[in-house]
Protein backbone atom coordinates (compact mmCIF):
# COMPACT_ATOMS: atom_id res chain seq x y z
CA UNK A 1 0.00 0.00 0.00
CA UNK A 2 1.40 3.60 -0.78
CA UNK A 3 2.88 5.55 1.73
CA UNK A 4 -0.15 8.09 3.15
CA UNK A 5 2.28 11.31 3.25
CA UNK A 6 3.75 12.62 0.27
CA UNK A 7 6.14 15.78 -0.08
CA UNK A 8 3.29 18.18 -1.35
CA UNK A 9 5.54 21.44 -1.19
CA UNK A 10 8.98 22.30 0.30
CA UNK A 11 7.83 22.86 4.14
CA UNK A 12 5.08 20.08 3.90
CA UNK A 13 4.35 16.49 3.71
CA UNK A 14 0.75 16.09 2.70
CA UNK A 15 -1.76 13.08 3.87
CA UNK A 16 -2.92 11.65 0.54
CA UNK A 17 -6.83 12.59 0.21
CA UNK A 18 -8.42 9.59 0.37
CA UNK A 19 -11.75 10.87 1.22
CA UNK A 20 -11.77 14.08 0.29
CA UNK A 21 -12.15 15.28 3.76
CA UNK A 22 -9.55 17.11 5.26
CA UNK A 23 -6.05 18.87 3.98
CA UNK A 24 -3.58 17.31 6.84
CA UNK A 25 0.31 16.97 6.41
CA UNK A 26 3.32 17.33 8.69
CA UNK A 27 6.00 20.47 8.48
CA UNK A 28 9.62 19.34 7.12
CA UNK A 29 12.68 21.25 8.51
CA UNK A 30 13.28 23.24 5.40
CA UNK A 31 11.86 26.70 3.56
CA UNK A 32 11.98 28.66 7.02
CA UNK A 33 14.48 31.70 8.48
CA UNK A 34 15.41 30.40 11.66
CA UNK A 35 19.39 29.52 12.68
CA UNK A 36 21.22 26.69 13.47
CA UNK A 37 20.22 24.47 15.33
CA UNK A 38 16.74 25.36 14.54
CA UNK A 39 17.10 25.65 10.56
CA UNK A 40 15.27 26.24 8.93
CA UNK A 41 11.82 25.67 9.60
CA UNK A 42 11.47 25.78 13.30
CA UNK A 43 7.67 26.07 14.09
CA UNK A 44 7.82 25.28 18.24
CA UNK A 45 7.72 28.47 20.34
CA UNK A 46 8.90 26.57 23.55
CA UNK A 47 12.54 26.20 22.00
CA UNK A 48 14.99 28.94 22.45
CA UNK A 49 14.65 30.23 19.03
CA UNK A 50 13.55 33.54 18.04
CA UNK A 51 10.35 34.40 18.19
CA UNK A 52 10.00 36.59 15.37
CA UNK A 53 11.48 33.93 13.19
CA UNK A 54 9.20 31.30 14.36
CA UNK A 55 5.88 33.59 13.34
CA UNK A 56 7.27 33.92 10.10
CA UNK A 57 8.01 30.59 9.64
CA UNK A 58 4.37 29.38 11.08
CA UNK A 59 3.43 31.98 8.23
CA UNK A 60 4.98 30.45 5.38
CA UNK A 61 3.45 27.08 6.49
CA UNK A 62 -0.13 28.68 7.11
CA UNK A 63 0.08 29.73 3.43
CA UNK A 64 1.40 27.01 1.97
CA UNK A 65 -1.76 25.13 2.57
CA UNK A 66 -3.79 28.41 1.50
CA UNK A 67 -5.02 29.54 5.55
CA UNK A 68 -3.76 32.85 7.38
CA UNK A 69 -2.23 31.80 10.76
CA UNK A 70 -5.37 33.50 12.64
CA UNK A 71 -7.10 30.33 11.77
CA UNK A 72 -4.81 27.91 13.20
CA UNK A 73 -5.23 27.26 17.30
CA UNK A 74 -2.21 25.43 19.04
CA UNK A 75 -1.88 23.41 22.19
CA UNK A 76 0.55 24.02 25.24
CA UNK A 77 1.64 20.03 25.40
CA UNK A 78 2.46 18.17 28.54
CA UNK A 79 2.73 14.51 27.36
CA UNK A 80 -0.64 13.63 28.99
CA UNK A 81 -3.96 12.59 27.50
CA UNK A 82 -6.29 15.67 27.83
CA UNK A 83 -8.13 16.22 25.09
CA UNK A 84 -9.95 19.91 24.06
CA UNK A 85 -12.93 20.38 21.68
CA UNK A 86 -12.14 23.77 19.96
CA UNK A 87 -14.34 26.16 18.48
CA UNK A 88 -14.60 29.24 16.70
CA UNK A 89 -13.36 31.24 20.05
CA UNK A 90 -10.37 29.47 19.84
CA UNK A 91 -8.99 30.52 16.55
CA UNK A 92 -6.00 31.99 16.39
CA UNK A 93 -4.89 30.52 20.05
CA UNK A 94 -1.12 29.84 20.69
CA UNK A 95 -0.17 31.00 17.00
CA UNK A 96 1.60 34.32 18.08
CA UNK A 97 2.76 32.83 21.97
CA UNK A 98 3.13 29.48 23.73
CA UNK A 99 0.95 30.50 26.89
CA UNK A 100 -1.86 32.15 24.59
CA UNK A 101 -2.07 27.99 23.39
CA UNK A 102 -4.64 25.58 24.63
CA UNK A 103 -3.18 24.56 28.18
CA UNK A 104 -2.23 21.13 29.36
CA UNK A 105 -3.55 19.78 25.89
CA UNK A 106 -2.40 17.03 23.67
CA UNK A 107 -5.10 16.13 22.08
CA UNK A 108 -7.41 18.66 19.88
CA UNK A 109 -10.55 18.09 17.57
CA UNK A 110 -13.08 20.17 15.59
CA UNK A 111 -16.35 20.41 14.16
CA UNK A 112 -15.92 23.76 12.24
CA UNK A 113 -13.96 23.91 8.41
CA UNK A 114 -12.34 26.88 9.02
CA UNK A 115 -9.83 25.88 11.92
CA UNK A 116 -5.99 24.53 11.25
CA UNK A 117 -5.20 22.37 14.52
CA UNK A 118 -1.71 21.77 15.28
CA UNK A 119 0.67 20.03 17.61
CA UNK A 120 4.61 20.52 17.65
CA UNK A 121 6.36 17.28 17.13
CA UNK A 122 10.54 16.33 16.92
CA UNK A 123 9.94 12.56 17.25
CA UNK A 124 6.94 12.00 19.43
CA UNK A 125 4.12 10.40 17.30
CA UNK A 126 1.22 12.36 15.56
CA UNK A 127 -1.71 10.70 14.77
CA UNK A 128 -4.68 12.57 13.11
CA UNK A 129 -7.93 11.46 12.88
CA UNK A 130 -10.95 11.84 10.87
CA UNK A 131 -14.68 9.97 10.14
CA UNK A 132 -16.22 9.48 6.71
CA UNK A 133 -20.17 10.30 8.20
CA UNK A 134 -19.27 13.13 10.47
CA UNK A 135 -17.71 16.08 9.96
CA UNK A 136 -15.14 16.01 12.70
CA UNK A 137 -11.51 16.36 12.54
CA UNK A 138 -8.51 15.67 15.24
CA UNK A 139 -5.35 15.25 15.88
CA UNK A 140 -3.00 14.03 18.88
CA UNK A 141 0.44 14.06 20.08
CA UNK A 142 1.69 10.56 21.31
CA UNK A 143 5.26 10.09 23.10
CA UNK A 144 5.40 7.19 25.12
CA UNK A 145 4.21 8.91 27.78
CA UNK A 146 0.66 10.16 25.97
CA UNK A 147 0.30 6.67 24.23
CA UNK A 148 0.43 4.40 27.41
CA UNK A 149 -1.99 6.83 28.94
CA UNK A 150 -4.23 6.30 26.35
CA UNK A 151 -4.51 9.25 24.47
CA UNK A 152 -5.53 7.92 21.12
CA UNK A 153 -8.22 5.68 22.64
CA UNK A 154 -9.52 8.60 24.52
CA UNK A 155 -9.80 10.44 21.58
CA UNK A 156 -11.81 7.61 19.65
CA UNK A 157 -14.19 7.67 23.41
CA UNK A 158 -14.90 11.24 22.97
CA UNK A 159 -16.37 10.91 19.93
CA UNK A 160 -17.95 8.35 20.30
CA UNK A 161 -19.52 9.60 23.51
CA UNK A 162 -19.71 12.88 23.26
CA UNK A 163 -20.37 13.67 19.37
CA UNK A 164 -21.91 10.41 17.91
CA UNK A 165 -19.50 9.31 15.91
CA UNK A 166 -20.04 6.13 14.84
CA UNK A 167 -16.29 3.86 15.85
CA UNK A 168 -16.33 2.30 12.23
CA UNK A 169 -16.29 5.74 10.56
CA UNK A 170 -13.11 6.56 11.97
CA UNK A 171 -10.38 6.86 9.84
CA UNK A 172 -6.70 7.48 11.91
CA UNK A 173 -3.01 8.17 10.55
CA UNK A 174 0.05 8.05 11.94
CA UNK A 175 2.66 10.43 11.09
CA UNK A 176 6.66 10.93 10.96
CA UNK A 177 8.02 10.24 14.11
CA UNK A 178 10.87 7.86 15.95
CA UNK A 179 10.38 3.93 14.50
CA UNK A 180 11.52 1.06 16.01
CA UNK A 181 14.89 1.19 13.99
CA UNK A 182 15.78 4.19 16.18
CA UNK A 183 13.86 3.91 19.33
CA UNK A 184 15.62 2.30 22.28
CA UNK A 185 14.37 2.35 25.77
CA UNK A 186 14.43 1.08 28.82
CA UNK A 187 12.77 -1.52 30.87
CA UNK A 188 10.81 1.59 32.96
CA UNK A 189 8.98 2.64 29.88
CA UNK A 190 8.82 -0.78 28.66
CA UNK A 191 6.91 -1.45 32.00
CA UNK A 192 4.23 1.29 31.35
CA UNK A 193 3.77 -0.66 28.22
CA UNK A 194 3.05 -3.52 29.32
CA UNK A 195 0.98 -2.32 31.85
CA UNK A 196 -1.23 -0.49 28.87
CA UNK A 197 -1.70 -4.12 27.02
CA UNK A 198 -3.02 -7.36 28.43
CA UNK A 199 -1.19 -10.53 28.81
CA UNK A 200 -1.83 -12.07 25.52
CA UNK A 201 -1.29 -9.30 23.39
CA UNK A 202 1.61 -8.89 21.13
CA UNK A 203 4.51 -6.93 22.55
CA UNK A 204 5.39 -4.16 20.15
CA UNK A 205 9.05 -4.25 20.47
CA UNK A 206 12.35 -6.31 20.84
CA UNK A 207 14.60 -6.83 23.16
CA UNK A 208 18.12 -5.99 22.98
CA UNK A 209 19.47 -7.33 26.16
CA UNK A 210 20.86 -5.79 29.15
CA UNK A 211 17.20 -4.05 30.00
CA UNK A 212 17.33 -2.46 26.53
CA UNK A 213 14.18 -2.56 24.08
CA UNK A 214 13.75 -0.97 20.45
CA UNK A 215 10.00 0.00 20.84
CA UNK A 216 7.55 0.56 17.58
CA UNK A 217 5.59 3.09 19.34
CA UNK A 218 2.97 3.43 15.98
CA UNK A 219 2.32 -0.21 16.15
CA UNK A 220 1.16 0.16 20.25
CA UNK A 221 -0.92 2.96 19.30
CA UNK A 222 -2.41 1.11 16.22
CA UNK A 223 -3.23 -2.05 18.62
CA UNK A 224 -4.44 0.33 21.58
CA UNK A 225 -6.92 1.93 18.93
CA UNK A 226 -8.07 -1.37 17.57
CA UNK A 227 -8.94 -2.85 21.19
CA UNK A 228 -11.84 0.24 20.87
CA UNK A 229 -13.10 -0.55 17.72
CA UNK A 230 -11.16 1.12 15.05
CA UNK A 231 -11.44 -1.02 12.03
CA UNK A 232 -7.78 -2.28 11.22
CA UNK A 233 -8.25 -1.24 7.42
CA UNK A 234 -9.30 2.44 9.00
CA UNK A 235 -5.36 2.98 10.69
CA UNK A 236 -2.16 3.56 7.97
CA UNK A 237 0.93 4.46 9.53
CA UNK A 238 3.60 6.05 7.46
CA UNK A 239 7.00 4.31 7.35
CA UNK A 240 9.01 8.00 7.47
CA UNK A 241 11.01 7.58 10.40
CA UNK A 242 12.45 11.32 11.75
CA UNK A 243 15.54 10.10 13.16
CA UNK A 244 16.64 8.15 9.84
CA UNK A 245 15.20 11.07 7.76
CA UNK A 246 16.96 13.91 9.80
CA UNK A 247 18.16 15.92 6.57
CA UNK A 248 14.20 16.34 6.11
CA UNK A 249 12.58 16.44 9.54
CA UNK A 250 13.82 17.42 13.09
CA UNK A 251 15.04 14.78 15.32
CA UNK A 252 14.97 15.28 19.24
CA UNK A 253 16.63 12.29 19.91
CA UNK A 254 19.07 12.10 17.01
CA UNK A 255 20.27 15.82 17.54
CA UNK A 256 20.61 15.05 20.90
CA UNK A 257 17.70 17.64 21.99
CA UNK A 258 19.16 20.35 20.27
CA UNK A 259 17.08 21.15 17.42
CA UNK A 260 13.90 22.83 16.73
CA UNK A 261 9.65 21.20 16.37
CA UNK A 262 8.11 20.45 13.15
CA UNK A 263 4.22 20.67 13.19
CA UNK A 264 1.28 17.94 12.67
CA UNK A 265 -2.01 19.82 11.37
CA UNK A 266 -5.58 19.19 10.54
CA UNK A 267 -8.23 21.12 8.60
CA UNK A 268 -11.79 20.13 7.72
CA UNK A 269 -12.18 20.70 3.79
CA UNK A 270 -15.89 21.73 4.24
ZN1 LIG B 1 14.78 5.17 12.14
Amino acid sequence: MADPFTLEHRTYYGIEKTLDKVTAGFSTRHGGVSQEPFRSLNLGLHVNDDVENIIENRRRLAEAIGTQLNQWVFAHQVHDNQIQKVGQNDKGKGSNSYNSGMIGKDGLYTKENDIVLALAYADCVPIYFFSNEVQIAGIAHAGWKGTVKGIAPRMIETWVNEENVPVESVHVVVGPSIHHCCYEVDQRVISQVDDALERVDDRPYTSKGDYKYQLNLQQLNKQLLMKIGVLEENIRITSLCTSCNVNEFFSHRKEKGSTGRMLGFIKLDH
